[in-house]
């Protein structure tokens, strides 16, 4: 009955320091978000001393009845949410999900077409250190250097040229819409598998704001954290009846033991939460906020000083800031806004001539603050902050004008007030 405070101070002390960096700042990471409290209560509730190996109302060990409630609602909920006639909510993360999808669909050896890291796949979309690179056979795709966008002609000469067993669609670092009927046709024309991870859009899809890549794959996988906003966690979705079988034995016993109960739980919060008017309006924000930070990044005065953004724009969550002929270089950018309180992550982009640790963009995304309640006169001052943080050499004044108005954008929206 301790409590975390009197049986581990260190642990307590960075855990508060963490949660007053998340009141102080202003995060822009694309794939962050703030949990509600309800997430989190469920999350660190006494599911986290359940086992219960195997599915509902089919479980390995005794005691399941409470927890056969909590996973069955968070099959239900997610299927409901992403129009899916099959869901497995069990993978750890979205890396899990990933690997029990393709541990399904393929035998070591395969070969999969997937987004090329460097262009904005995911290291699970075969990354050569990723267990996708090491067991599979890898040919990826690459955006085009004209508009920077998925190169649809090429994805269909490379599943022409090499016949995949699994085509991979889906993103980390992308700011537009893939089109999903065109890879099911591509896919169809080889006979391969389609799968789309949805993990940064699945909260638009769910909001409406996005299309909906169930319809179009064969399996979907997803995170929960980023624009869904839940727990840390993932989940497989799919139509076809025939894969429910083995996408559950790819998860359990393929890829994990005991499902996290706990963690579940969680999801179904998020799952419900997303289902509302307010998470709506939470994702027309994030949205909308993108488009002001791209709009911004886009004036006279960014490309005066060789700052543009990606693809001209942003259809989603995310803008990808472009400094290719910028001196700043991506890591200078990202710890130059983390001196004012902006948090936002380097990113390389297409055609990268900086190396990846260096690089030559910034990933910035506006969930996280979309969730603290920003709109677009928030975001609009957040633009302008980044935009002159970046654009002008920085002076003890300018830095210390910048911080004051983090502040006061954090103020205006408190985070997490009753913690
Ligand atoms: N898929 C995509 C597209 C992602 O962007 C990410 C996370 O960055 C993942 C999967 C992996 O999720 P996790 O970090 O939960 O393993």
């Amino acid at each position: 009955t301790q409590s975390l405070a009197e049986v581990d101070p260190e642990i307590h002390a960075a855990v508060r320091a963490e949660l007053r960096r998340q009141q102080h700042t202003l995060e822009l990471i694309a794939s962050e978000n703030f949990a509600p409290v309800a997430v989190m209560e469920a999350q660190g509730s006494v599911l986290t001393n359940k086992y219960a190996e195997g599915y509902p109302g089919r479980r390995y060990y005794g005691g399941c009845e409470h927890v056969d409630v909590v996973e069955q609602l968070a099959i239900d909920r997610v299927k409901q949410l992403f129009g899916a006639g099959f869901a497995n909510v069990q993978p750890h993360s979205g890396a899990q999900a990933n690997a029990a999808a393709m541990f399904a669909l393929l035998d070591p050896g395969d070969t999969i077409l997937g987004l090329d890291l460097a262009h904005g796949g995911h290291l699970t979309h075969g990354m050569r250190l990723n267990f996708s690179g090491k067991l599979y056979n890898v040919v990826a795709y690459q955006v085009r250097r004209s508009d920077y966008k998925v190169d649809m002609e090429e994805l269909e000469r490379l599943a022409l040229q090499h016949r995949p067993k699994l085509i991979v669609a889906g993103w980390s670092a992308y700011p537009m819409h893939l089109d999903f009927a065109e890879f099911r046709r591509i896919a169809d024309l080889v006979g391969a598998y389609l799968m789309v991870d949805m993990a940064h859009f699945a909260g638009l899809v769910a909001a409406g704001l996005h299309p909906n890549p169930v319809p179009h794959a064969d399996v979907v996988t997803t995170t929960t954290h980023k624009t869904l906003g839940g727990p840390r966690g993932g989940v497989i979705l799919t139509n076809r009846a025939d894969l429910a079988k083995a996408i559950n034995s790819a998860v359990f016993p393929g890829q994990q033991g005991g499902p996290l109960e706990h963690v579940i739980a969680a999801k179904a919060v998020a799952f419900k939460m997303a289902a509302t008017e307010e998470f709506r309006d939470r994702q027309r924000r994030a949205i909308h906020g993108a488009r002001i930070l791209a709009g911004r990044l886009l004036a006279d005065d960014a490309q005066a000083v060789g700052i543009t953004v990606l693809a001209g724009g942003t259809e989603v969550h995310l803008v990808l800031v472009d400094l290719r002929r910028s001196e700043l270089d991506g890591k200078q950018a990202e710890d130059r806004l983390h001196s004012v309180g902006v948090t936002v992550n380097r990113n390389a982009v297409p055609f990268d001539p900086r190396p990846p640790m260096i690089s030559s963009g910034l990933r910035v995304g506006t969930p996280a603050l979309a969730t603290r309640g920003f709109g677009p006169v928030e975001f609009t001052e957040v633009a302008d902050i980044i935009a002159n943080t970046l654009i002008t050499t920085p002076t003890d004044e300018s830095l210390a004008e910048a911080r004051s108005r983090v502040a006061a954008l954090a103020a205006k929206f408190p985070l997490y007030p009753g913690l």
